[in-house]
C-alpha cells in the first residue's frame, strides 16, 4: 500500500492527540492509529440516556501548574471553573479529603481539636503539605497519634482496596499524592490551573485533531498495520522511514514476551437515579468500608441542571489480566516492574526514530497535564531532529 505520512502515532488519548497537532501544524502528514472506537484515550466522556455528560473511564479533573499546557489546550477549549472537592467517607461522617484542619474539627472532640491544629502549624507552617508517612514519624505523641487516626481512617483500607496489597508494598510516591494539609483549603488539587472542559473532553479533542495532516483511523489495532522488527518499523508491510511514537503499553508492543508488566484495572458501574443530587461533594472517597474505592457524581462537573435525575460511578480495583476488553489503567511500580520495563526498552531500543510516550508506554503515574507538557517537549525535539536532518 502506497503512504507518504512522516509520522504514525499510536494512541489518540492526550499523548498521541498534543502530538499529532504539534507535527501537524510543523507541515507533516501525521497518521493516527486507535485501537478504540473513539478519540480520547482514557478522559473521553460522552451524554448518558439521562442527559448528564460521564466520563466512561473514570472521573477526570484537568489541574495543573504548567503553564505551556494549561495555554496549549486552552486553543481548543473554554473552562468551566470546577474545583474538585472529595470527601472521605468515615464511620458515618463526610471529612474532607485531603485530610486538613477542617478534617481535623470534624473527627476530634474541640479541645483537642484545637491543640492537633496547634501542634500542626507550630509543626510544620499553616500552607504546608505533609506526606501521611512523614506525620507518621513524628516524636510529639499527639502528632503520631493524629498520623495513625488518619493512615487508618483516610490511607489503609483505600489503597488495599486500589492496589490489592497493604499500603507499605505501594510505592511511597503514590501516596505522596494525598498528602496531608496542613490548612482550610478543600480543594482537592491546588495547582494555578484547574477546571473542566466546557463542552467536555471528547469536544476538545475533537478540535485539536480537526486539522490539515492530521489523519485518525479509528477501530484500528495498531499491529493490523504497524509491525516493529529488530532495527525497523514497518508499515502495511513496507519498511516505515518516518517517526513513529507509540502510547500504549510496552510489553503488549513486544508481544509480552517477557511476561506481562504488572497493572491495575478498573470495574466501573455507572448508575442514574431519580434523585437531583446524590451526594454532598463530587467525589465521596469510600476510606473505611464498602468493596468500592469512590463514587463520582458527574453533575457537579459541570454543574448541569438536570432536576430529578443524576448520574454516579462506582469503582471497583482489581488487577489487570490483559483480558479482551480489558484496559490497563494504574502501572503497579516496584523495583520487580521496573527491571521488566527496563527490559523491554532495551529491546526496543535499535529502532530508529522510535519514541515511547505516555502514561502506559513511559509505566508512569503521570496526570494528565504532566502528558500535555511532556508531549509538547517530544513534539518540539521530533521536529528538531527533522530541521537536523533535512
Ligand atoms: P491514554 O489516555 O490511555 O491513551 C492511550 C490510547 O492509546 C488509548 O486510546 C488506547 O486505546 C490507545 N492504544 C493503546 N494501545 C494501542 C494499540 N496497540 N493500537 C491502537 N491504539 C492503542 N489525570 C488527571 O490529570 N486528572 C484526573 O482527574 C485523572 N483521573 C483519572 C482517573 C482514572 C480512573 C484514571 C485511570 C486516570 C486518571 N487520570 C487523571 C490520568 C489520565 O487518564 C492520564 O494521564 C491520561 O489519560 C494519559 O494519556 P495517554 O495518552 O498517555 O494515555
Ligand atoms: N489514597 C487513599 N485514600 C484516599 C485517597 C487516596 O488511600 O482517600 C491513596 C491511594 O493509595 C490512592 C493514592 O492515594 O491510590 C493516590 O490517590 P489519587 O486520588 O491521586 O488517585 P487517582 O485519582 O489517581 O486514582
Amino acid at each position: 500500500m502506497e503512504h507518504n505520512y512522516d509520522a504514525v502515532i499510536v494512541g489518540s488519548g492526550f499523548a498521541g492527540a498534543v502530538t499529532a497537532r504539534r507535527l501537524a501544524e510543523a507541515g507533516k502528514r501525521v497518521l493516527v492509529l486507535e485501537k478504540r472506537s473513539h478519540i480520547g484515550g482514557n478522559a473521553y466522556d460522552s451524554l448518558d440516556g439521562a442527559g448528564v455528560l460521564v466520563h466512561r473511564y473514570g472521573p477526570h479533573i484537568f489541574h495543573t501548574n504548567s503553564e505551556a499546557a494549561w495555554r496549549f489546550l486552552s486553543r481548543f477549549t473554554e473552562w468551566h471553573p470546577y474545583r474538585h472537592e472529595v470527601v472521605g467517607s468515615i464511620r458515618g461522617k463526610f471529612v474532607p479529603i485531603p485530610f486538613n484542619l477542617h478534617s481535623v474539627d470534624l473527627c476530634f472532640a474541640p479541645g483537642k481539636a484545637a491543640r492537633l491544629r496547634e501542634r500542626l502549624i507550630a509543626g510544620y507552617g499553616l500552607g504546608s503539605r505533609v506526606p501521611i508517612a512523614e506525620l507518621r514519624r513524628q516524636s510529639d505523641p499527639e502528632l503520631r497519634e493524629l498520623a495513625e487516626y488518619i493512615f487508618e481512617n483516610v490511607f489503609c483500607h483505600y489503597t488495599e482496596k486500589q492496589w490489592g496489597t497493604p499500603p507499605d508494598a505501594v510505592d511511597p510516591s503514590v501516596l505522596k499524592r494525598v498528602p496531608v494539609l496542613v490548612s482550610e483549603d478543600d480543594r482537592y488539587f491546588q495547582d494555578t490551573w484547574q477546571g473542566i472542559p466546557a463542552k467536555g473532553y471528547t469536544a476538545l479533542f475533537e478540535r485539536m485533531l480537526d486539522y490539515p495532516g492530521v489523519e485518525v483511523r479509528l477501530g484500528t489495532e495498531a499491529s493490523e498495520r504497524l509491525r516493529v522488527g529488530e532495527d525497523r518499523v514497518y508499515l502495511d508491510g513496507e519498511p516505515f522511514g518516518g517517526v513513529t511514537v507509540y502510547t500504549g503499553a510496552l510489553d503488549e508492543l513486544c508481544g509480552c514476551s517477557l511476561g506481562r508488566l504488572p497493572y491495575r484495572t478498573l470495574d466501573f458501574q455507572f448508575e442514574t437515579l431519580p434523585v437531583t443530587w446524590f451526594q454532598p461533594k463530587g467525589t465521596v472517597n469510600y476510606t473505611v468500608d464498602m468493596p468500592f474505592t469512590r463514587i463520582t457524581e458527574f453533575k457537579y462537573f459541570l454543574g448541569q441542571d438536570l432536576p430529578g435525575r443524576t448520574t454516579i460511578v462506582r469503582e471497583f480495583a482489581r488487577d489487570y489480566a490483559g483480558k479482551e476488553g480489558e484496559i490497563p489503567y494504574y502501572a503497579v511500580k516496584n523495583p520487580g516492574s521496573d527491571r521488566l520495563y527496563a527490559a523491554y526498552l532495551k529491546k526496543i531500543s535499535a529502532l530508529p526514530r522510535f519514541y515511547l510516550l505516555g502514561r502506559l508506554a513511559e509505566y508512569q503515574y503521570y496526570n494528565m497535564d504532566a502528558i500535555v507538557a511532556r508531549a509538547l517537549e517530544r513534539a518540539d525535539e521530533i521536529l528538531a531532529g527533522w530541521e537536523a536532518t533535512a
